[in-house]
């Protein structure tokens, strides 16, 4: 793993694309498997080559000549004993003509089209060989790889590693599964299978090598998590216990509440209060389906934080649902003496800097806003509770720039004495902040609070999310009146219109739906304010004084706050929108939605935007307006929404039609931890690698790690996501 400090070599175009793919170290190479394999270890004679087929075939050039059809192309007739086959190249270069010249001896492979009359292939692999060239031994491997970096550069380098690449077993063997063969084997097994194994083993990822592989992979895995639980268990975070006297902020917020809490709330919130009273950061995720209610718990875990002398901070993915956070929570804490302060990547001048002052002073208990909270520039005096709202939603780099934040704090233990700005001012109040105890304490990393409607599956859960704690809502308040999803082709949009008119004539409000087009930013603009347009008259013919709104994502930020603000205050009775209010968007005399194109919409996107509706004791409607034909996954997205409203059955259907990527966001985008093993698929393996692990840290730590670096270490920063 040690590189030599030497004189920097240029590095070469393919050598990039290797380290681009975190191919640096030999065992990264040893362990990038084939994809699939290519057979050429035999040959054909070209007249018994059938149509369809994939085949290898030597012969010489008889011809080559470059002819100008509705392309310009290179084409080829190749002939052997048998007969001749015709090759085009509709890219081509002058070294490709040379060894494709007339007389030149090749071998070439590639998909076969045509039959008795005439034979070709398009753009073939080929190379120059001698007459009577010994075919290779072993199946031909082909890597996942990139446009930068050819197969054949690959495989050499692949090869030259295999030799040098420390594959020497580190797991005593009772943790292995029975049967399986050493890694060295597996692996070497796996790039230069020997003649005669039968490739569908292979192909179909059965063969004990790969279940080696695999059950190494999520071992490594397991433990990667094991291990980021027990560092974290290391760090040190500000105790926040119960304050629970009459003058206790928590005490003061929840009988101020309009509301009591519901059993699940209450549970939720005692165990991010047992977490909050410990010395170890919290790292939980609250997870509760849309509408159950998440905001007001990460409003008493704030409360709590702000009693015991410690800022929160509250992250939104977007500024409409920052502003309403915002909102809320000035109403239900300023009037209990606190501080809220507001940050967006809209607030700039006078006000961002008053803002700054007040979070770098202290005097700021809680700080709401976009990932504009984390940016460099914001100092707090005391940050001690990170809340983040629709985490999912965020990406890699603003989870990893939170992280940094986070841990940043913790170095920066005294904010009074940091350079930069409102530092004296920082100076002054920070000891007015809080109790003053905590502030000589060093390395203290404020408590993390994450939270998502969208339930992590029980699979995913095991594996990705294995390092987290998970706090589940899972009742909605009560005097809530189910939402009734009704679908319908496009062609009664009339009769829906009609619909829209009834709500706003008894008082209620309306949100319709524009999809998301994603070639076209423009085109989605087009179809909003067209259906702006065509509401606006309908309405405003029937029922004069009707506002009709519209909201996209190209709006400046301070106008979609100006329309979100006449909708909240029920001004405006009906909101035409992109799918700008998606997340999060609170507004519960809202009792009709209308989404147009329902069809180009995932299931999760879908079950968040009806989530907003169904927020107060009105009965609501969910309209799903299709232009067919629907496709099957169209077909079944749409029955699943008319079938269900529970957030866990439909993140269970979700998963079945898409498959565990969605979910994974971030921590499969940014690196594809699990290259082979499938969660579906290889639920074996993983509950053994899961009972595996825990023993093995006790038991043989050196293992542990030396296993865990051999997999993970050029990946492992973006499990800390
Ligand atoms: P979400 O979990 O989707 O973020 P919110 O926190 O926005 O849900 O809450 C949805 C609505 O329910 C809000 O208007 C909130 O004030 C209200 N609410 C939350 N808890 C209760 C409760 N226990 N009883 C009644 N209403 C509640
Ligand atoms: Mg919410």
């Amino acid at each position: 793993m040690r590189r030599m400090p030497d004189v920097p070599r240029a590095k070469s175009a393919p050598q990039k694309a290797m380290e681009r793919l975190g191919l640096v170290r030999d065992i990264d190479l040893a362990l990038h498997l084939p994809l699939r394999y290519e057979d050429e270890t035999q040959l054909q004679s070209i007249a018994h080559t059938r149509d369809g087929q994939t085949a290898q075939v030597e012969g010489v050039v008889r011809e080559a000549q470059v002819e100008l059809r509705s392309r310009r192309q290179l084409v080829v007739r190749l002939a052997d004993d048998s007969g001749d086959i015709t090759l085009r190249f509709l890219n081509f270069y002058p070294s490709h003509q040379k060894v494709l010249a007339r007389g030149q001896h090749v071998r070439v492979r590639g998909e076969v089209r045509g039959g008795f009359l005439g034979r070709e292939m398009v753009h073939p692999t080929f190379k120059a060989v001698e007459p009577g060239a010994p075919l290779p031994a072993s199946l031909t491997p082909v890597y996942p790889s990139s446009a930068q970096l050819p197969q054949v550069y690959l495989r050499k380098a692949i090869t030259s590693a295999l030799a040098r690449a420390p594959l020497d077993e580190v797991l005593p063997p009772a943790a292995l599964p029975a049967g399986l063969p050493t890694l060295k084997e597996a692996v070497r097994l796996l790039h230069q299978p020997p003649p005669g194994l039968p490739l569908a083993t292979l192909e179909d990822r059965s063969h004990p090598a790969w279940q080696r592989l695999k059950f190494d992979e999520l071992l490594a895995q397991q433990l990667a998590q094991a291990q980021a639980v027990a560092a974290r268990e290391r760090l040190r975070a500000p105790v926040m216990a119960a304050v629970t006297g009459p003058s206790s902020l928590h005490t003061r917020l929840q009988a101020a509440l309009p509301f009591a809490l519901t059993a699940a709330q209450a549970r939720v919130c005692g165990e991010i209060d047992a977490d909050l009273a410990r010395p170890v950061p919290m790292h939980r995720l609250l997870q509760g389906d849309v509408g159950s209610g998440k905001t007001v718990v990460a409003a008493l875990a704030a409360a709590r934080a702000i009693d015991a002398g410690w800022q929160c901070a509250l992250m939104a993915p977007t500024e409409i649902l920052a502003e309403q956070h915002f909102q809320k929570l000035v109403q239900w804490l300023q009037p209990l003496g606190i501080t809220v302060a507001w940050l967006t990547g809209s607030r700039k001048g006078k006000v961002r800097k008053a803002m700054l002052a007040q979070i770098a002073s202290g005097e700021a208990g809680l700080v709401v806003g976009t990932h504009a909270v984390i940016q460099d520039d914001v100092v707090f005096a005391r940050l001690g509770l990170a809340v983040v709202d629709e985490q999912h939603r965020f990406g890699v780099a603003q989870r990893l720039e939170l992280r940094h934040k986070l841990v940043e704090t913790v170095d920066g233990t005294a904010p009074a004495s940091q350079p930069g700005s409102g530092a004296d001012r920082a100076g002054a109040a920070a000891g007015a902040a809080g109790s003053g105890t905590t502030a000589s304490v060093p390395r203290l990393e404020p408590h993390l609070l994450t939270m998502s409607a969208t339930p992590i599956p029980r699979t995913l859960a095991m594996t990705y999310f294995a390092d987290l704690a998970v706090s589940t809502i899972d009742e909605l308040p009560p005097g809530r009146t189910p939402i009734v999803t009704k679908v319908f082709a496009d062609s009664k949009r009339e009769q829906v219109i009609g619909r829209i008119r009834d709500e706003v004539q008894q008082g209620r409000q309306v949100y319709w739906v524009c999809p998301l087009i994603e070639e076209s930013e423009s085109l989605d603009l087009q179809n909003a304010t067209e259906t702006h347009a065509q509401l606006s008259a309908v309405l405003a013919a029937a029922l004069p004084g009707c506002q009709v709104g519209l909201l996209h994502g190209r709006m400046p930020a301070t106008e979609k706050a100006a329309v979100m603000a006449e909708f909240t205050s029920a001004r405006m009775g009906v909101l035409v929108a992109t799918t700008v209010i998606e997340v999060g968007v609170d507004v519960p005399n809202a009792s009709l939605m209308v989404i147009e194109h329902a069809e180009r919409f995932g299931l999760a996107q879908l079950h968040q935007l009806r989530g907003r509706v169904g927020r107060g004791s009105a009965a609501s409607v969910c309209v799903l307006l299709y232009t067919g034909p629907l496709s099957d996954t169209g077909k079944s997205r749409l029955r699943a929404m008319a079938e269900t409203t529970d957030g866990f059955e439909i993140a269970r259907r979700d998963l079945e039609i898409r498959g565990p990527g969605e979910f994974m966001g971030a921590r499969q985008s940014g690196a594809d931890l699990l290259r082979f093993a499938d969660l579906n698929g290889d639920t074996g393996l993983l509950e053994q690698a899961r009972r595996v692990a825990p023993r093995l840290m006790a038991e043989h730590p050196a293992a542990a790690r030396a296993h865990v670096a051999r997999w993970l270490s050029t990946k492992a920063e973006y499990l800390k996501a």
